[in-house]
């Protein structure tokens, strides 16, 4: 338990498991000549590439700190001050739970991991370096009678936020810090839905997006099908994707065609002749690209406003990249240590993550197409504690190998553990996967959904939902 706990605090071995880490092994094992294994070690140089052409489409978030709390957290919090303690007058309960904060060149984040419902507190009382959320419901509470009431030390951070149950849309929230009071950029909700709450006397960030005046009406079908919030919702949104295969090429496609403004890919491998037959809009040109080059000059051309940043190297910087707010974290690898790295990261950040996976395995004379979705809310799980990951040791071992360790046990060629790969079944998981995602934009998916395909060829495809097994107690994602 110790090493484990040394592993999560030590953010250098926490960098090393991403994909492509090993390219030059893999390249090595596939025959790849010298020369194309020292190109591709030379590509491990730390590498950001940014479009600054296209800053405009993305909206830069004001330095006021904002409140991240997960849907589960904030359904706690409601019901709690719905329903009052007995013998506790409604206006003596709060939900109150700790911040953790999160800063970086772009968000002043404080990150909320849980909280109960507990008689107003007095903070005169309490530890004196500590850092608490106290979120109040009511109509016509005021900010000033509350500090008045929680009597903070200089040495504390508090935040308050104040609902009123006329008009839950917005909030009244201030942030005391350094012994004084300050204004708050406002409370994002992670889970179904993804609402926002602004400050009341805030502009709703609805309003950076007009999706009524888009690129000469590219996207009316859209907002027919998803409705002006969520298409809003998503023409503001960036998704990471971690690994551009065969998955995550198509993911890359079609969150490019939904309007996302901002794609951050991550892989360091490069473009190979077996990799065109599943990467549509990609041509012989691009063998020998980096995949994340490849993939970025096809979107750019498709939608010129479109936000890409390419990042070829898993490093500490790259580390510090994936950290940075995401709306969506996906990964589509082949690797659970790499799945395993992005899932604490989506936990410690509160991020929603997306993991998609295929596999063709052979039975009899038959093959069995099969592919996992797994929609992961904050506050439900991480891959470990929901079975996403076969082998435990093993991703635990990789994911703390320093960079050059030897691989343990014997390297697999990809048709040793594979029969092949088909474009229909990525397709056919990859678009369920973003259909998941769109539905928990909308609120219709009101939880994390684990959604298992396992297809015998000559049959019709059903797809079924793995039973959910909630992690109370994981060691990696529980507080
Ligand atoms: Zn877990």
């Amino acid at each position: 338990m110790s090493g484990v706990s040394t592993l999560r605090r030590n953010p250098v071995a926490r960098c090393l498991a991403f994909p492509g880490y090993q390219t030059g092994t893999v390249l090595a094992a596939a025959g790849i000549p010298k020369i194309l294994r020292h190109l591709t070690m030379l590509a491990y140089k730390a590498r950001m590439t940014t479009d600054m052409t296209n800053q405009s489409t993305f909206r830069p978030s004001d330095q006021k700190w904002r409140i991240i709390l997960p849907r589960r957290h904030w359904e706690t919090a409601c019901r709690g001050l719905l329903l009052p303690i007995p013998g506790s007058p409604e206006h003596e309960i709060a939900a109150v739970g700790k911040l953790r904060p999160w800063k970086d060149r772009n968000r002043c984040e404080f990150l909320v991991s849980d909280v109960g419902i507990e008689r107003l507190p007095d903070f005169q009382m309490a530890h004196p370096y500590t850092r608490w959320i106290v979120i109040r419901c009511g109509e016509d509470l005021r900010l000033e009678e509350t500090w008045q009431r929680l009597r903070p030390r200089p040495s504390q951070v508090v935040a308050v936020v104040l609902l009123d149950p006329r008009r839950m849309e917005s909030c009244q929230v201030e942030l005391f810090q350094d012994g004084s009071v300050q204004p708050m950029g406002g409370l994002d909700i992670i889970g179904s839905g993804m609402y926002s709450l602004q400050p009341v006397e805030g502009s709703p960030a609805e309003s950076a997006v007009d999706v009524t005046n888009d690129d000469n009406n590219r996207y009316s079908r859209l907002v027919g099908a998803l409705g002006a919030r969520v298409t809003r919702q998503l023409q503001s949104a960036t998704v990471t994707i971690v690994g551009l295969g065969r998955n995550g090429s198509v993911m890359a496609s079609n969150f490019a065609a939904l309007g996302v403004a901002h794609l951050r890919l991550i892989d360091n491998d490069i473009l190979l002749p077996h990799n065109l037959d599943a990467m549509p809009g990609l041509s012989a040109d691009s063998v020998g690209k980096l995949k994340t080059l490849a993939v970025a000059e096809r979107l750019r051309a498709f939608r010129p406003n479109i936000l890409i940043s390419q990042i070829e190297r898993t490093t500490q910087d790259s580390l510090e990249i994936l950290q940075r707010r995401s709306d969506l974290l996906v990964t589509c690898v082949d690797n659970d240590a790499a799945r395993f790295a992005v899932s604490q990261v989506a936990v410690g950040r509160n991020m929603v993550h997306l993991d998609v996976a295929t596999d063709l395995v052979e039975q009899g004379n038959a093959t069995r197409l099969i592919g996992d979705i797994r929609l992961i809310v904050p506050g439900d799980g991480c891959v470990c504690c929901i079975g996403g990951v076969d082998d435990q040791s093993q991703a635990l071992y990789e994911y703390s190998a320093p960079v050059g360790a030897m691989s343990r046990g014997q390297r697999r060629t990809w048709n040793e553990q594979r029969r092949g790969s088909l474009v229909t079944l990525n397709g056919m998981i990859v678009n369920t996967a973003i259909q998941h995602w769109l539905d928990l934009l909308g609120g219709s998916l009101r939880t994390s959904v684990w959604t298992k395909l396992s297809w015998p060829s000559g049959q019709s495809p059903h797809f079924d939902t793995v039973e959910w097994i909630d992690g109370e107690g994981c060691r990696f994602c529980r507080p």
